[in-house]
């Protein structure tokens, strides 16, 4: 990208619309993933669907790379830039257009945070089930391109099952509309599961239509701890063997209880080896016997502590022992390498078992939280990249980790997706069928290659 590219882009936005000083252009070169980054040559801020279209029909003809971004908050590097290419940042289109309460919809912009869409269904009466940790933060176009968990995945699934309709802008600039506000709608290939998860490869996400549901009516938080990890995860599989699916079904292991009970003071027991964070909702009825049951069964496995909340703030702060263990665990190490694998539910003692061994061996210190019900944890590798010899270890235990992921039928992203650090792992974990038949489906939508290239797989 050259002064005559950044020229032609002033044909058709405002000043404050094209950063290019060396200051606006550092912020946008990391996301939230450690030791990665690299500064555009440029930053793009659209507010509307035809911007967006001119930017790609131009820097499709110049052969210029884009990189769409949301809030950065990717752990990934998927929105990390290329280098002398563009980013764009989708910001500033945050408008929630529409809640449709005859449809059970909601119409937003790309830019909206995940709390304002969350809000907006609230204030309508109704619910928007995902809730990634970042939810405070974190675009809705970003948790599209990302297909983003959450901490209810369990009982109310992920971005996919959420998303009805998109409007996507090609890298040639033509503007393309899948799906509809129709339950069924069956018509032609259904496209728009294509760019959930597409992380930017395939198209640009400017309009999202989310459907809605009716709120719950009632909800119980409950915290189990537990002197053995196996305890804790043979108490989950006789919750799930007991027909109960909490909407929330959390993890955290002694070093990240340790690290959230000296940031949070939550009054965890610092010398438990795992503490549960459970959540049901439902009928008041239902969920007080759920919330019974699970108290019943945790015992009777081994629980040497269940607590139960009995107000909302209560609940509030037992819930805070696992948001906050991202940015407890950020405390400790210059270099925090938040990772994220899944396995399937029957695997999870094991997998845990494995993270604790490999961390031992390599002399690495890991702390593993996660969302366990799903099967899916972020062990948490707490480091530092000025270290070489230690990032040498750490890349070798990361490795191990995502093979034995692999190896128990598992995967090696749950949700974060693969972006930069996952690539060279994506090869092995889906073969090379997969791979050819994906890099197939990318030419058709970017035949030039200027959707965030180098991300994913070459
Ligand atoms: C503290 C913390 C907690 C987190 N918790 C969770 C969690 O519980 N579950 C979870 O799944 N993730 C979690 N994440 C990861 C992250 O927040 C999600 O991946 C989120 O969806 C990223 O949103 P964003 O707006 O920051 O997107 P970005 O990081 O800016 O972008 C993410 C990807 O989407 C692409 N993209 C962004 N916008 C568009 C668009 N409009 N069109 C096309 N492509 C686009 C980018 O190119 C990039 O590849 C967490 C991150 C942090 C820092």
């Amino acid at each position: 990208m050259d002064a005559s590219h950044i020229e032609l882009l002033s044909g058709f936005l405002r000043q404050d619309q094209v950063l290019t000083g060396r200051e606006d252009l550092l912020a946008y070169a990391y996301d939230g993933t450690a030791m990665l980054h690299q500064v555009p040559a440029c930053v793009v801020l659209p507010e509307n669907t035809r911007q967006v279209s001119n930017v790609l029909r131009l820097a499709n003809e110049a052969r210029v790379p884009v990189v769409a971004r949301g809030s950065g908050t990717g752990l990934a590097g998927g929105s990390v830039p290329v280098a002398g290419g563009l980013v764009l940042c989708l910001a500033r289109m945050n408008r929630i257009l529409e809640v449709d309460a005859g449809n059970l919809t909601l119409t937003a912009e790309p830019g909206a945070l995940t709390q304002q869409i969350a809000e907006a269904a609230s204030a309508a009466g109704l619910f928007y089930p995902p809730d990634p940790g970042s939810i405070k933060i974190s675009t809705i176009g970003g948790n599209v391109a990302n297909n983003s968990g959450g901490l209810r995945g369990l009982k109310y699934g992920v971005t996919r099952d959420y998303v009805m309709a998109l409007e996507v802008v090609l890298a040639d600039g033509r503007i393309l509309n899948t799906g509809t506000k129709c339950v069924k709608d069956v018509a032609g290939f259904t496209l728009k599961d294509l760019f959930i998860g597409s992380e930017g490869a395939l198209g640009i996400i400017t309009r999202i239509t989310l459907k809605l549901i009716p709120p719950p009516a009632a909800k119980q938080t409950l915290l189990a701890m537990f002197d053995k990890m196996t305890d804790a995860a043979r108490t989950i599989s006789a919750i799930i063997q007991e027909r109960i699916i909490p909407c929330t079904l959390e993890f955290l292991d002694r070093v990240t209880i340790q690290c959230v009970e000296g940031y949070a003071k939550i009054g965890l027991p610092t010398d438990a080896e795992a503490v549960l964070l459970v959540e049901v909702d439902g009928h008041p009825a239902q969920v007080e016997e759920q919330a019974r049951q699970i108290e019943r069964l945790a015992g009777e496995h081994g629980a040497r502590q269940v607590r139960r909340a009995h107000s909302e703030e209560e609940a509030t702060r037992l819930a805070s022992a696992r948001r906050t263990a991202f940015s407890a665990l950020a405390r400790l190490a210059p270099t925090v390498i938040l990772e994220d694998v899944t396995v399937p539910r029957s695997e999870l003692a094991r997998m845990v078992a494995h993270i604790q061994e490999v961390g031992e061996r390599h002399r690495v210190r890991i702390g593993t939280f996660g969302h366990m019900g799903d099967g899916n944890l972020h062990p948490t590798f707490l480091t530092d990249e000025r270290d070489e010899a230690e990032i040498q270890r750490v890349e070798k235990a990361m490795r191990e980790v995502f093979e034995y992921a692999v190896q128990l039928g598992g995967t090696i992203t749950g949700e974060h997706g693969v972006g930069l650090a996952k690539k060279p792992f994506l090869p092995g974990a889906l073969g090379p069928v997969a791979i050819d038949v994906m890099r197939r489906i990318r030419k058709s939508f970017d035949p030039n290659g200027i959707l965030n290239p180098g991300k994913i797989f070459d």
